[in-house]
């Protein structure tokens, strides 16, 4: 049907949304999490320290650099990647297969190094790739987020340009204008539980 034409006659269980830097990946993610409770949220595992308002266990968990070392160590990530040359992201293998035994539709937000072994380790996942409207405004969101200094805002850029470059390699595009709208757009390219 439309759907599965739409996500390239794959079963789309296990989708990734990955995109350039402050694109609004988190924000329609949690905008996701918050409207879609029949769609189950990956929680990555980061070394990096919480921002305010995040909380261990709902954005990510935040563990030491031990045991994300042990995480490795034990086969527990599906994916890990070092994002921005900073900090270690992963991906719990456990919570996925878990959700995907149930049948449960499952998304990750990680970056495109993760979205690259993602499609390497599960062929059949549904790559989406989220864009800005535009370039300008892209700059724009990631100066304005006030969270990163200058010279890290100019590494996220030139991240963001690399990454945009690679949006041919992804399954489907969704524009994020407007976060509700994103966010309907991506659940939309997940195919129905059973279909
Ligand atoms: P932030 O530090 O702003 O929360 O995230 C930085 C980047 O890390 C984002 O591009 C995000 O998509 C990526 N990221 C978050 N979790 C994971 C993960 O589990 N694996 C990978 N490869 N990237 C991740």
């Amino acid at each position: 049907d439309y759907l599965q034409a739409r996500a390239g006659g794959r079963p789309a269980r296990l989708t990734v949304l990955a995109g350039p830097t402050a694109v609004g990946k988190g924000t329609v993610s949690t905008y996701i999490r918050e409207n879609y409770p029949d769609v189950s949220l990956s929680v990555s595992a980061t070394t990096r320290k919480p921002r305010p308002g995040e909380v261990d266990g709902v954005h990510y968990y935040f563990v030491s650099d031990a045991e994300f070392d042990r995480m490795i160590a034990e086969n527990e990530m599906l994916e890990w990647a070092i994002v921005h040359n900073s900090y270690r992201y992963g991906t719990p293998r456990g919570p996925i297969d878990a959700a995907l035994a149930e049948g449960k539709r499952v998304l990750l937000e990680i970056d495109l190094q993760g979205a690259r072994s993602v499609r390497a380790v599960m062929p059949e996942a549904l790559l989406v790739f989220l864009l800005p409207p535009t370039w300008a405004e892209l700059v724009r969101r990631l100066t304005g987020r006030g969270t990163e200094d200058a010279a890290e805002q100019q590494r996220r850029l030139e991240t963001a340009r690399v990454e945009l470059a690679a949006q041919d390699e992804f399954d489907a595009k969704v524009v994020n204008t407007e976060v509700s709208e994103a966010a309907r757009e991506v659940v939309e390219l997940m195919a129905v539980p059973g279909a």
